[in-house]
């Protein structure tokens, strides 16, 4: 009720909105999907469980443990990934790709030698634009105390990231079932915790071959730890994304020093993204939006892509139990220590992958991104004229144009434009606002948002 107060009052002091271009014809409604509603059902905090006690019976998963010992180490873990993902395809008649991608880490501050990693994932290819690509990724690898290089302990990884990787395996076990416009790539990498090995290598590369990823979702600590099971937070998950990008060039950082736009990188659109999607499926369940890359002193496997120049965010639970993070398995003074699986919450880890879903499925099926958005800058004018390359996507039905007042954190206002490629608000400074541009297909689905840069 109070969004739309606002709107009205701010449609109210827009005078002006009289042309044509202001009077457009009305966007497809974004409707609940029922095929993803049918999917936020089907995932299952039972196979959630069960992938997460296999992981834990591993003893370890140290990126430095054994690669060749069947029942302990991170080789065992990574060939039963593989098991798993291979299964999944088979039961969706070899709709996955799934790959190995190993090579060969050099000695580094927690390498003590040159080692090889595993990167396990499965690839479901979209229908109608397969070059376009999401990736869904945990890490698989764990460790038992500060020393990552200790490979004799016991480090069970149930919540770190036991979780983001059962989230990974359980979300191509459920889309698999299903057709997307765009790929979506189900990941698992080792090397998190000797300095984000395996994340890396799959960037640098996916950049190297300019393959077009449109976003990242990095789940890292998705347990939810029993300890706050009765927290009320414990019906939310934090998303962190970083506000100005990691890979902004000298002359974007002039831009930005110069009329703003520290808080509209396209990780923080994707943030935003996820939070509306969340508010349309999972209303009790919330997408909480953190403004920064990470936490303090900590990173995850979203950074390497963020520096390749792609768009990532970061899902970790609202609040984490320290004596279950990085810690050898002890008790001490009558407390447990490490990260052992009676400390996750199944039943959180599940929520926490159906918000995974749902932002997932939305990008999927939703028409790609507009491309080369510009603000035009030239000449003083009090009206704001955006122009954009056309979409190719075959149902695509047009383009929303968002905007804010300069101090919100998040879009308040939108109008759909059509199917066309400049749009002219009229009357309406660009000095007063901030805009974005969305594309919309005939189902309603919504792409992310595009920032404009200043052009001509
Ligand atoms: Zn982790």
């Amino acid at each position: 009720m109070k969004f739309k107060v606002a709107v009205a009052l701010l449609i109210t002091s827009f005078c002006c909105l009289s042309a044509a271009a202001q009077k457009p014809e009305k966007a497809p409604p974004q409707k609940p999907n029922a095929e993803i509603q049918k999917m936020i059902k089907e995932v299952s905090a039972k196979n959630i469980e069960a992938t997460i006690l296999k992981l834990v019976s591993f003893g370890t998963r140290n990126t430095l443990s054994s690669q060749t010992d069947p029942n302990r180490g991170i080789g065992a873990a990574r060939d039963w990934i593989y098991g798993q993902f291979q299964q999944i395809s088979k039961d969706c008649g070899g709709c996955l790709d799934v790959e190995k991608q190993t090579f060969v880490q050099p000695k580094a501050n927690r390498i003590p030698e040159p080692t090889t990693l595993t990167n396990v994932y499965a690839v479901l290819k979209g229908t109608t634009d397969p070059d376009r690509v999401y990736v869904v990724s945990g890490h698989y690898d764990s460790m038992c105390n500060l020393n990552a290089t200790d490979i004799t302990c016991d480090a069970p990884g149930a919540n770190d990231d036991g979780s983001g990787t059962a989230a990974s395996i359980e979300l191509a076990r459920v889309m698999s079932k299903y057709k997307f416009d765009a790929t979506i790539i189900f990941m698992t990498v080792p090397g998190e915790e000797q300095g984000l090995d395996g994340s890396t290598y799959f960037a640098k590369d996916a950049a190297a071959k300019k393959m077009h990823i449109e976003a990242m979702f990095d789940n890292d600590i998705i347990g939810g730890v029993t300890t706050y099971k009765n927290a009320p937070d414990r019906q939310s998950i934090r998303v962190f994304s970083e506000g100005v990008p990691s890979n902004e060039t000298t002359q974007e950082a002039n831009t930005r020093r110069s009329v703003g736009g520290e808080n509209d990188s396209p990780s923080r659109q994707l943030a935003r993204y996820v939070k509306e999607m969340d508010d349309i499926y999972l209303p009790k369940f919330k997408a909480v939006m953190i403004y920064r890359r990470d936490r303090y002193g900590r990173g995850g496997d979203h950074i390497p892509f963020l520096e390749n120049g792609y768009a990532a965010v970061r899902f970790t639970e609202p609040h984490e139990d320290y004596t279950h993070q990085h810690q050898s398995v002890k008790m001490v003074d009558g407390k447990q220590y490490g990260d052992l699986p009676e400390f996750v919450d199944y039943e959180y880890i599940a929520n926490a992958t159906r918000v995974n879903l749902v932002a997932l499925a939305n990008l999927a099926l939703a028409p790609a991104k507009p491309r080369n958005v510009i603000i035009q800058t030239s000449g003083l004018t009090n009206d704001t004229v955006l122009k954009w390359d056309a979409n190719k996507d075959a149902d695509l039905a047009g383009y929303e144009v968002v905007w804010r007042d300069t101090t919100s954190p998040v879009w308040t206002n939108s109008t759909f434009v059509g199917n066309v490629t400049t749009y002219t608000a009229k009357e309406m400074s660009k000095d007063n606002y901030f805009f974005g541009l969305r594309a919309v297909d005939k189902d309603g689905n919504k792409s992310p948002v595009v920032y404009p840069r200043p052009g001509r």
